[in-house]
Parts: structure tokens; sequence; C-alpha cells
């Protein structure tokens, strides 16, 4: 592409669907940002990734005249607005096929190799695009289809609702899980006891609703474990202004699918909770910040957010007279490092979806440049039973400092494949039994916990309890709730190099450790897995990983050698 775009002019498609989104931009407290000596308004900028959709949608792809209209508009340099375009796998630059899909080749999806393939599944016709995780794991295999740039389905071996994926349903112990099932109307919701939560914390006020969450002991579920009450209070012990609330719905760890089917089959109790949140910190700004490879998701959100509005749930007076709150759903365009959460922000406001180095941490300097909640789908839902029952009665649920419920994503070779919830305190073992056990006449060789970022434990791991500290003294971890579970007939070896390839391809690229690091981690387990191991080669292997665990920005770049030296020093592949 030639980005002085000297003619290029956008056609008349591209321009209805531009105006459709740059016609009703929102202004975002007149923040501006330094760019190279120049002040540019924030107020338009964000705009950036919607439009690239836009156009996507309507066209397939970003034309020369697309991205031309839109720097016109948004006065964004061309070269800035490409390097923007390119960051996101699902936002193509050069025209394609009518029909694209994209089928996941990652770990729960790859193992299905006597399944049909993606490619037959989508059909003759279809360009077949490989991606990482699609969150369909129970599903496997899976791919998603665009036809003509419209999202026309998302195609599985067996498509199943999303009651389908949460095998426990009926069971009256479950918390989160409960409505999943019921109709996801605004009518429904508040027929099982939706809105009580808020109700309540109305009458707390915001300290009230803080001490609550802090009495439970609540911890994020995204990985990190997190206090939540402390980074509530954080927040809304900053000085006056605005603040925003941000749920991190970009569920793209590999294994995990819990937050898609809280999405999909209990939208309310995210919208609620976030609104208690924007109650305790004083926000009246709040964005879904969603993987695009959740459509359905999408649509079951965006017509609860419209039904929330409609009924006054959402909007001027949501939170009382003169007291606004109302959500934005902002959609990802397929990159796995915009679930770290000062991602997030880069990727709202229209730049590239790279970590910002902390601090200043999210609570004090975040999205806009202003004081920011961020909390994931899971850990805000667990903010409804808090506030319903209170803080000291979540507090006694669940195992030590790991309190309530957890949300566990089965996959791989268990019978029952699918979202479930038990108390923290469970151990793998009796997980493993609720979900009907390894697949039939096959034998357990290895559990992968917590995804990609997580590491691998062998079947000498059943009695470990599943809590926090439980896993975190057995030198493993829970991260996002992974459970992928393989048997005797898997390939190890293939299964970790689908892990280095992975890390290779999500790499932000942004600091040497991480941009190098998974290049060269990937080569070293591609020789070691297929018959090309050079000497040194396993000692040069942990000497990179000890270098990017040390040295990296963000997340991705420490985690990412986790699961392979697991492999190694657990499993014994690669020796
Ligand atoms: Fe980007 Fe990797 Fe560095 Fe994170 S660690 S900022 S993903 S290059």
């Amino acid at each position: 592409m030639d980005l002085r775009l000297p003619d290029a002019v956008a056609s008349s498609f591209e321009v209805e669907a531009l105006e459709a989104v740059l016609g009703q931009h929102v202004e975002v407290e007149g923040w501006t940002r330094e760019m190279g000596g120049i002040q540019r308004a924030a107020s338009v900028r964000h705009l950036l990734l919607p439009a690239l959709h836009a156009l996507v949608d309507r066209v397939g792809f970003v034309s020369e005249g697309g991205l031309a209209e839109i720097c016109r508009r948004l006065d964004v340099p061309p070269a800035e607005a490409y390097g923007v375009a390119t960051f996101y796998s699902m936002i193509p630059v050069t025209p394609v096929p009518p029909a694209t899909t994209y089928a996941c080749e990652d770990l729960a999806c790859s193992r299905r190799s006597n399944s049909p393939s993606a490619a037959q599944q989508a059909g003759a016709g279809s360009h077949v695009v490989p991606a990482p995780c699609l969150g369909l794991c129970e599903q496997a295999p899976a791919s998603l289809t665009v036809r003509s740039g419209r999202v026309v389905e998302h195609r599985v071996e067996s498509t199943a609702p999303v009651r389908g994926s949460v095998p426990q349903q009926g069971d009256e112990t479950l918390v989160l899980l409960r409505r999943i099932g019921t109709p996801t109307t605004l009518a429904s919701y508040l027929a099982n006891g939706g809105y009580a939560a808020l109700q309540r914390a109305l009458d707390l006020g915001p300290h009230g609703v803080v001490d609550e969450i802090t009495t439970s002991r609540l911890v994020g579920r995204g990985g990190a474990a997190f206090p939540t009450g402390r980074k509530w209070a954080a927040v809304a012990s900053q000085p006056q202004g605005p603040r925003y609330v941000v749920a991190n719905a970009d569920e793209s760890e590999p294994g995990t699918f819990k937050d898609r089917v809280l999405l999909e089959g209990d939208p309310f109790a995210l919208i609620e909770s976030m609104t208690i949140a924007a109650l305790a910190v004083g926000a009246e700004r709040g964005y879904v910040y969603l993987r695009d490879e959740y459509r359905t998701a999408l649509d079951t959100l965006t017509v609860a957010l419209a039904e929330a509005r409609g009924a006054g749930l959402l909007g001027p007076a949501a939170l009382g007279a003169g007291h606004p709150f109302d959500i934005e759903v902002v959609r990802g365009a397929g990159a796995y490092i915009c679930g770290e959460e000062t991602a997030i922000f880069n990727s709202i406001e229209g730049y590239r979806g790279e970590p910002r180095t902390k601090p200043p941490f999210p609570v004090e300097v975040g999205l806009f440049g202003r004081p920011t909640l961020v909390n994931n789908v899971e850990t805000l839902v667990n903010i409804l039973p808090i506030i319903q029952h209170g803080g000291e009665a979540f507090a006694a649920t669940g195992s030590g400092s790991s309190t309530g419920t957890k949300l566990f994503c089965l996959s791989g070779s268990v019978v029952h494949p699918g979202v479930y919830e038990v108390p923290f305190g469970t151990t793998l073992g009796q997980l493993l039994s609720l979900a009907g056990g390894v697949s039939t006449g096959r034998t357990l060789t290895a559990v992968l916990l917590g995804g990609a970022a997580g590491s691998f434990v062998g079947p000498e791991a059943n009695d470990m309890p599943l809590t926090v500290e439980g896993t975190r003294a057995a030198g493993t971890t829970l991260g996002s709730g992974v459970v992928m579970v393989f048997d005797d007939t898997d390939d190890l070896g293939a299964v970790v190099r689908r892990i280095s390839a992975f890390f290779r391809h999500e790499s932000c690229g942004q600091c040497v450790p991480c941009r190098v690091g998974t290049v060269r981690q990937d080569e070293i387990v591609t020789r070691l897995t297929l018959g090309k191991r050079r000497e040194g080669d396993l000692a040069l292997l942990r000497d990179v990983g000890a270098a990017m665990r040390d040295a990296s920005i963000c997340g991705l770049g420490q985690t990412a050698w986790n699961a392979i030296e697991s492999a190694i020093d657990r499993l014994g592949v690669l020796q």
C-alpha cells in the first residue's frame, strides 16, 4: 500500500459505512494526546478502530481509498492509521475472497485430527485462514466464517446453544452460571433475581460497596489474582474528574471460553455489575472490550444494552437523577495482546494495541489518561452475589485466601467438555470426575492449567486443590481457568510446538526480549520436536526462556516460556 495515498478515493459504499460510525462520535472530555509535538484531539482518534471495522464489515477489507477517507476525517497520518490496521489480524488491507473462514488451529481444536477439518466444514469456495483459539474449545474443532465482509455464522462440528456449554445446568448450587439457559431478556433477568444487587448497592452507597468487596476478599479471575477491593478503593480515591470502568472481555487465552458463555447466556449480569462498579468508583462511562471473534456475544450484549437503556437502567439517570452511566462495546480485532489491560486502553484510543509500561497504573492513569477500573468479566459478575448477600457470606465460601467459586473451562480429552463452576479448593481429580473423566478408553497423560501462559501438570497432580495458593505451591497456576486434558494418543511435542508458535505470532514486538525470544524459542522447539536437535539446544532454550521471563515488559513475554518449561521438567517432553 502506498502510504502517501495521493489520489485514493473511497467508494460510495465505503463513505456510507464510515458515515454511520463517524457521524455519531462521542466527545471524550477534551482529553488530548501528544503526538510528535502536535496535540491531537482524542475525541475523534478513538473512532479509528470502529471506522476500520466499518470498512471491513461493508467491503471485506480496508482499501487505500477507505484508509485515506478515515485519515482525512480523523486527522490521522496514513502511516499511523496503516500501522494500527495491520496490527490486527482481522483487519485485512488487501482484497479478500467473498468468504473467509478463520479455522482454529489451536490446542483443543488441532488435537481433533479425526474430525472434519475447518476447510471441509466451511464448504467449497471458502478461503481458509488459520487462526488462534476462537474460544469455542468445548465444541472443537471450530471455525468462524465471514462472507463479503459480514460475519454470518460460526461453524462447529456440532453447533450447540450456550446452555450446552454448561453441563452442570440445573444444579441448584450454581452461583455464577445459574441463569445460563434462561432467556436473555430483561424480564427474565428481573424474574431471576436481577438488579437486586444494584438496589442494595444504591442503599449502601459507594463506600459501602467498596467495603463489601474488600470484606469478600475477592481476587481477580483474569489470571493475576489481584485483590479486587484494593483496586476499586484505589480508583474511588482518585482526585475528582472523569473515571472509567472497563470490562475486559478480550478472552483470548487458548482454552478459555467462560466469559463467552457468561456474555452469551447472562448479559445483564455484566451490565448490572458494571453499573455497581460505576457507582462505587464514580464513573459515568463504561466500556466492554470484546474480542471480535465473539459475534454471538456481541449481538446478545448489544440487544441487552439497548433494552437496559430503554428501561432507564443505563443512560442519564442510571444511578439516580443526575447520575448518568452508560456502556459502549468496543470490538477488538484479533490480537491476543489486547487482553493486557493497558493494551486495551491503547486499542480503544485508536492506537496499536501495545502494552504501556507501568507505573503509572491504570487506577491512576488509565483510559484517556484518567483513573480506570479494569476487571475481567468473571470478576465483575462475582460482584452480584457479594453485594446481594454480603462480603462476609462470600468470604465464608471457597478455601483459604481463595474465596467464592471459580469457573473452569474443561476441554480436550474429557467426556463432557464445558464450563464448570466449583468452590475454590475442589481438587483437580474431583473437577475431572465432574466432567466425566478422561475420554473413554484413554489414559490421562497431562493437564494444561491456565492456558498457553500457564503450565502442564501430570496425572500425579490429581489431589492438588484448585486454589490460588494451592496451585502456586505446586509450581503452577490457575490462570484464567483453563483445564485442558491430554491422553495417551496426544503428541505432546506437537502441543508444545503449537504453544511456541502461538507466542511467536502474538508477541507485539515492542520489546526485544519477547520479540526476539519468542522467535528463538519457536525455532528451538521446532528443531527439538522435528528431530533436528543441535548440541546445546536445550540449554539455549532455558537461557532464552529465563531472559524473556526476567526482562519482558508485559505478562506475555514473562509467561511465554512457562508451559514449555513445565513440559520439559514435568512431562519429559523435548528431552
Ligand atoms: Fe509486546 Fe511481548 Fe514486550 Fe509484551 S513482552 S510488550 S507482548 S513484545
